[in-house]
């Protein structure tokens, strides 16, 4: 990742299709299209790809999450359990429907402790969001238990992990709803887009009406269609669908060259018996976007970090102390900083989360190096690159 290393003639042509006949929107203008549906076929596409009944595409991989949870029926007050460490998207995307999110441990998978899942629920937990973070999983058997013992929906981020699977299952689609991004950075990108995926027929229906202001998309009047329900505008549009479509094709590419630069890395690190890596559960398979690895503590990875910058191994990072990834540093959040008002059981929420300290989190990710896999880089750039990082993780240790 990311899939704009390889853009080329694929992207360009799908792309071509739509300025050639004109049409920049998804739905209708049927007459002007000659046949060109980007966001349907790509819609499609995905369905194989996830190995799901429905997809349904969106702005951005942020409203995939708010379409998602807003589909299955989460709003005003629902508690919305979610990691301690992800992207700030996650907590926005909860609140932006009213509810309010919980966060939890995260154990050596670096997602949703599926313990301190259990010891958060409480009479309003409405659903569990699990944050498949740089390219693995959570323990998904356990929380998928502890969803089904408490009657919870599992909501399934799966943004970073495209083509990652679990017990034969494509991320994404083990939860009662997946979500997507395809934003400039991601796997498969769009330039802006996003998927929200399942298996539920009415949530799908749900997620295509609300996505587009409440249409029902019976008939090809657009504006004899009738609302069901309220909805707000998440559509991607054709420009945006059109290069998603060039790129999915392309994901098999994509993934086998993240795994060949993966293991070319992680073999190198192997070799240093104080490095040890992030557990991945049981018939779990990364999608070798992220090489994740633990150093013995919070100094040894500070140091690793710096001695990575002084030797130019770019795109790794130490996420205790990033502003974008870790709770740590989200004093926007635990301060309420909002423009417009909150609601009073969110203000609360938010003052309990400013109070509190996940010591688990803060061991596992202060020991943390995540390094970013790229397409671009050659055999030798890699091989370099794993001479370069084990000689300084040696010498921080
Ligand atoms: C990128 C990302 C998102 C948000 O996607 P956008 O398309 O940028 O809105 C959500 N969750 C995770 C884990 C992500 O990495």
């Amino acid at each position: 990742m990311p899939g704009f290393e390889r853009f080329g003639d694929l992207e360009r042509k799908e792309l071509q299709d739509v300025l050639d006949n004109g049409v920049l929107m998804r739905y209708g203008f049927d007459g002007m299209r000659n046949g060109h549906w980007k966001a349907k076929a790509l819609e499609s596409e995905l369905k194989t790809a996830l190995q799901c009944d429905y997809v349904q595409l969106v702005s951005n991989g942020t409203s995939a999450v708010s379409v998602a949870l807003a589909s299955a029926g989460v709003g005003a007050g629902d508690e919305v359990i979610m990691p301690t460490f992800t992207f700030v998207a996650s907590f926005e995307a909860i609140l932006l429907l009213g509810a309010i999110p919980v966060l939890v441990d995260i154990d050596d998978t670096l997602g949703l402790d599926s313990k301190a899942v259990e010891a958060a629920i409480t009479s309003k937990t409405k659903a569990v969001m699990v944050v498949q973070m740089c390219g693995s999983m959570a323990n998904m058997n356990a929380l998928s238990q502890v969803c089904e013992k408490h009657n919870l929906l599992l909501v399934e981020d799966a943004c970073q992990a495209i083509g990652g699977r679990y017990n034969d299952k494509p991320l994404g689609s083990i939860g009662d709803l997946g979500c997507f991004s395809f934003d400039f950075v991601k796997t498969v990108t769009c330039g802006e887009g996003g998927a929200v995926i399942t298996n539920n027929e009415e949530y799908y229906t749900n997620a295509d009406h609300f996505s587009d202001h409440g249409h029902d998309h019976v008939g090809n009047d657009r504006g004899a269609e009738t609302h069901p329900f309220l909805g707000y505008n998440f559509r991607i549009s054709e420009l945006h669908a059109a290069v998603g479509l060039a790129q999915i094709r392309r994901l098999s590419e994509f993934l086998e060259v993240q795994k060949i630069n993966y293991t070319i890395l992680r073999d190198a690190l192997s070799q240093i018996p104080e490095v040890t890596f992030r557990t991945v559960p049981d018939g779990g398979q990364e999608s070798y976007s992220f090489l994740n690895f633990f150093l013995p503590n919070l100094e040894t990875a500070r140091k690793t970090i710096e001695s990575f910058k002084e030797s130019g191994v770019d795109v790794c990072w130490n996420y205790y102390d990033n502003n974008w990834h870790y709770v740590r540093k989200w004093n926007h959040l635990k301060d309420a900083k909002s423009l417009f008002p909150l609601s009073k059981e969110i203000k609360e929420a938010l003052g309990i989360l400013s109070e509190k300290t996940f010591t688990q989190s803060d061991h596992y990710i202060g020991r943390n190096i995540s390094c970013l896999i790229k397409l671009s880089w050659t055999e030798e750039e890699v091989k370099e690159r794993a001479i370069k990082m084990v000689e300084a993780i040696r010498s921080s240790i």
